[in-house]
């Protein structure tokens, strides 16, 4: 079953037009002259991947946990952090998979993890800041007993990497974990997509910028 099943609509939720004062895709969120749209598939994965997005995060354009959420057929968003729909309580696992949340603090290494497991894995991926994601993680109920997994120390791609060989951004987090879980084509599949959304996204910030592109090292930060 990979029905795509979004809890809230990101759109909703989408950048701050009046800050920028352009118009964005409602679908990719990028400019609409960079619209990727058709250039871009959703792809089907074993593995369901559960993007808890604090909903301050959520405004940011640069947020890429809604990439990973709009190329996964197998995916959801869930928001944290507003006073007028908490999800403290309402969060839920959903049954017949493995509950994993993907942070850095994890004990052991997530597919060490899956493979002594016959359920596909429930990826819970906390996006936000440090602190937010740590919040994420203690508040939510039905996470308090979820074991925690991290990623195995890995280079990111040139053009997304955030600050340094042990940072990677949500959305190739999210990615390169479906890869050892999954494989290695659908690992290149989703991250040739996502690579097309870093290069416009730095376009854009070098557009803004008055810099060269080619020149960014790395997708703006949000935290
Ligand atoms: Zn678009």
């Amino acid at each position: 079953m990979t029905a795509r099943a979004s809890h809230v609509n990101p759109c909703r939720y989408g950048p701050r037009a009046a800050a920028s004062q352009v118009t964005r895709c409602k679908r990719c969120w990028l400019l609409e002259a960079d619209c990727l749209c058709d250039k871009i598939h959703s792809v089907k994965t074993r593995t369901r991947v559960r993007i808890i997005l604090h909903s301050l995060e959520a405004r940011r354009s640069t947020n890429t946990g809604r990439i990973a959420h709009l190329l996964l057929e197998n995916s959801s968003v869930d928001f944290h952090g507003r006073q007028d729909a908490p999800i403290t309580n309402s969060f839920a696992l959903t049954p017949g998979y493995l509950p994993l949340l993907l942070y850095p603090d994890g004990a052991h290494e997530v597919h060490t993890v899956a493979e002594k497991s016959e359920l596909p894995i429930e990826l819970i991926v906390p996006d936000g800041n440090w602190n937010q994601a740590a919040r994420i993680g203690r508040r939510i109920n039905a996470l308090k007993d979820v074991e925690h997994v991290r990623l195995p120390a890995m280079q990111p791609i040139h053009v997304l990497r955030r600050g340094g060989p042990e940072r990677l951004g949500t959305c190739e987090a999210i990615f390169r974990t479906i890869g050892l879980l999954e494989g290695q084509d659908i690992e290149t599949e989703l991250l040739e997509q996502l690579e097309l959304f870093a290069r416009s996204m730095l376009g854009e910030r070098g557009r803004r910028t008055g810099r060269e592109p080619s020149k960014r090292r790395s997708l703006p930060t949000t935290d």
